[in-house]
């Protein structure tokens, strides 16, 4: 796990920051918000939204959903290239791995302390 994601403000709030294929609009719309709220109050922003796009993960990473990362990379596609290292998605999914535990969800930091 990078050091910043121990300062992440939505440990334990997997639900909140990805919904389900088959989640209503107007509820995503609703999700999503209050998701962004706790980022907006979080002091790891920054190099959560750049993971996020490195990685292109799902769901809402750095006060971004999907979209919000699809348009940032289209202006600066440069910002997706990994840097590899120990920061790369497969430290986010080893500990669900390690409990045998499948998953469609990606699996984050957000399940860190569920
Ligand atoms: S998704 Fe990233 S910026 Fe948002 S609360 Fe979690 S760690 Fe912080």
């Amino acid at each position: 796990m990078p050091s910043w994601a121990e300062q992440a403000a939505c440990a334990g709030q997997t639900d909140l920051f990805f919904g389900s294929p088959t989640e209503p609009e107007r509820e995503r719309i609703d999700r999503e918000r209050l998701a962004l709220a706790v980022c907006a109050a979080c002091p790891v922003v920054a190099p959560c939204r750049d993971h996020a796009r490195q990685f292109r993960e799902s769901g809402i990473w750095g006060g971004e959903n999907e979209k919000d990362r699809r348009a940032a990379l289209k202006l600066a596609p440069t910002a997706a290239t990994p840097k590899g290292g120990a920061e790369g998605t497969d430290v986010f999914r080893a500990p669900i791995a390690a409990t045998g535990t499948e998953s469609a969800v990606p699996t984050t930091r957000h399940q860190l302390g569920d």
